[in-house]
């Protein structure tokens, strides 16, 4: 398996310049873009790895399965499904999915920014402090390190050039979909997004999710399996946004990306890969990291389809 990572990331490196690092998060500007890594954790325990798979870098969109893993845990999916749909917008994650008078909340869903913004409301705690530490939580068991810390600096950049993030969490709110604070909603959300993982993290949450919510080391359960259905859907139809028809041809495996660069993969009942590469393509996703892993997916026949 090493040897397959390593040939398969030289063969790939050429296209870490064919796309350019987000900017929109002055932070995100100052990853190195040549870098690529990836990380692979089977079912069984075993972890095989190839480049630059120890770098830090932040979730971003990747938090978003957690959000709607901890909002399912919370509430249930009728609760979840009475405040967002489920069903792929065909637009990009920052999309105002309203129309001019009217948002439909079934045009949202939980992989879009949107949708993930209504997740924060949904996780149970008495403070959003509260609410963040039940995510932070979750997100250490899901990424198998519970000393995760967020990355302060991406965290304030995010914060402060917020302004889409936060118009699309005022039209919510002015349709009576988010009823709370809308700068303690968002703070929750720049946070989660803020946590910093590595591609071992990635594989190890896509560990947990393709063992159906069972932790690859311990098989220990962290969550029931019916979870685990629900949130691999979203991410096969919902988790690459625009791009989510076109991976499933190339790919065929349920994934999230994030602007940061990381892919998050899960290959149900057989493995959980973490990418990092942070030139991206104009939909937000990682050229080289889709790139290596339709070439992981041929080599090792993983797509579901
Ligand atoms: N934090 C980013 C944002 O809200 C997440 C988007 C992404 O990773 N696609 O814009």
């Amino acid at each position: 398996m090493e040897e397959l990572l390593e040939r398969l990331l030289e063969e790939c490196r050429p296209y870490t310049t064919a796309g350019k690092a987000a900017d929109y998060i002055p932070e995100l500007a100052k990853k190195d873009p040549s870098a690529l890594g990836v990380y692979v954790i089977g079912s069984e325990g075993k972890h095989s790895w190839a480049g630059d798979c120890r770098q830090p870098f932040t979730l971003q969109s990747m938090v978003k399965p957690i959000l709607l893993l901890q909002a399912l845990l919370d509430n249930g999916a009728c609760a979840i499904q009475s405040k967002v749909g489920v069903e792929a917008t065909g637009k990009p994650f920052d999309a105002i999915n309203a129309g001019e008078r009217t948002l439909d909340s079934r045009h949202i869903n939980p992989m879009v920014n949107m949708g993930a913004i209504v997740m924060c409301t949904l996780i149970h705690g008495s403070s959003y402090e509260e609410r963040f530490q039940r995510l932070m939580k979750l997100t250490g068991q899901l990424v198998g390190d519970d000393t995760i810390t967020i990355d302060q600096a991406v965290y304030l950049s995010e914060k402060s050039h917020g302004s889409k993030n936060r118009a699309l969490a005022y039209l919510l709110k002015s349709h009576g979909i988010l009823e709370d604070d809308v700068e303690e909603v968002l703070d929750c959300y720049f946070r989660a997004c803020s946590i910093q993982v590595d591609c071992r993290g990635l594989a190890h949450m896509g560990a947990v999710l393709a063992n159906r919510g069972r932790l690859p080391d311990s098989n220990r359960r962290i969550f029931p399996a019916p979870l685990a259905r629900y949130v691999n859907a979203i991410l096969m139809t919902c988790g690459m946004y625009d791009g989510s028809g076109e991976f499933a041809i190339r790919v065929g495996i349920p994934a999230k990306s994030g602007v940061s660069g990381g892919i998050m993969a899960v290959v149900p009942t057989r493995m959980g890969i973490g990418i990092y590469s942070p030139a991206l393509d104009q939909k937000g996703n990682s050229v080289a990291g889709i790139r290596l892993l339709e070439k992981l997916s041929q080599e090792l026949y993983l797509s579901i389809f």
